[in-house]
């Protein structure tokens, strides 16, 4: 059994930031365990939360702790409730979630997600991004059906098993997530494929395999996307491990441009975006938004 806590407030006023065009964030857990070291190295080494005071000053290194919000999904239907009262539904894009996976191992016996998203499916938001790397998001299709506005954003960061194996030994397989993606664009929800951070790949396949299952692709990278022009990246160790695995020329700022070419040329321009600015036109106008 991994912890609980009790919560006061669901939704997190998002205000600036990466995710400047979300209104909220919201995080049915706290910690991350897809973050967790194991014999074959750290589960997200690229993982910027780990330096953020919620892991800083959490008493056990981050990736090794878990803790369920167990009311989360009732205070989200009082939120969401009062908020519905106001007429504000309209206005919400509401981000799930930015410092933890709202998917956890965890996450199969407890549902606390699930039940978040039975709240949405009664007061559905303009948007909400469910961001994940995991598979069990298929698990909830049903309730996704009956969201208007639900995204689902699926992080893959590469197409090369054995670099997801040497990068991020405890996270899903790439079969298990592209065969994620699929279901869920069979079933009619919208899917970004989320290239995020982007590692060693091979480009012209990457993008045939994503072709058909996304309907949006967003490529980020260590440089860019990190929030401080890499800087955060280099203190996390990254540059050391690339040359360590083998993969030193792929670190570098120019590094996704044969990606982003070839997804452009297999998806149409229109559907890939790029780093920041992409991750928040999820949803805008002119995206490929319509469901199936
Ligand atoms: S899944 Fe996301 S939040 Fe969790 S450790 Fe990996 S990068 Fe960090």
């Amino acid at each position: 059994m991994i912890p609980v806590k009790q919560v006061r407030r669901a939704l997190q006023p998002q205000r600036g930031g990466f995710l400047n065009t979300f209104t909220h964030t919201l995080q049915p857990y706290a910690g991350c365990a897809f973050g967790q070291a194991t014999s074959q190295g750290q589960g997200c080494p690229y993982c910027y939360v780990r330096r953020l005071p919620v892991a800083l000053f959490a008493a056990s290194p981050w990736g090794e702790w878990v803790v369920a919000k167990e009311n989360i999904a009732d205070v989200l239907r009082r939120e969401m409730h009062r908020l519905a009262k106001r007429g504000m539904l309209p206005t919400l894009r509401i981000f799930m979630s930015s410092a933890t996976d709202p998917y956890q191992g965890a996450e199969t016996g407890l549902r606390l997600t699930r039940a978040c998203l039975e709240v949405f499916a009664e007061y559905p938001p303009a948007l909400l991004v469910v961001q994940t790397r995991s598979p069990l998001v298929v698990r909830d299709v049903d309730v996704l059906q009956r969201i208007p506005g639900a995204w689902v954003s699926l992080t893959l960061e590469t197409n090369e098993e054995l670099v997801r194996r040497a990068f991020t030994p405890t996270s899903p397989t790439v079969a298990s997530r592209l065969d994620a993606m699929q279901q869920l664009l069979q079933a009619g929800i919208p899917v970004q494929a989320a290239v995020s951070p982007m590692l060693p790949n091979t480009p012209d396949v990457f993008a045939r395999l994503l072709k058909h299952r996304c309907t949006r692709a967003v490529v980020d990278t260590l440089f860019h996307g990190d929030g401080a022009h890499g800087r955060r990246s280099e203190a996390l160790g990254l540059r050391a491990l690339f040359e360590r695995l083998g993969y030193a020329e792929w670190y570098h700022r120019s590094a996704h441009l044969p990606l982003l070419r070839a997804l452009e040329s297999e998806l149409g321009a229109h559907r890939v975006q790029f780093s920041q600015a992409g991750f928040n036109a999820i949803g805008d106008e002119g995206d490929a938004f319509a469901r199936s």
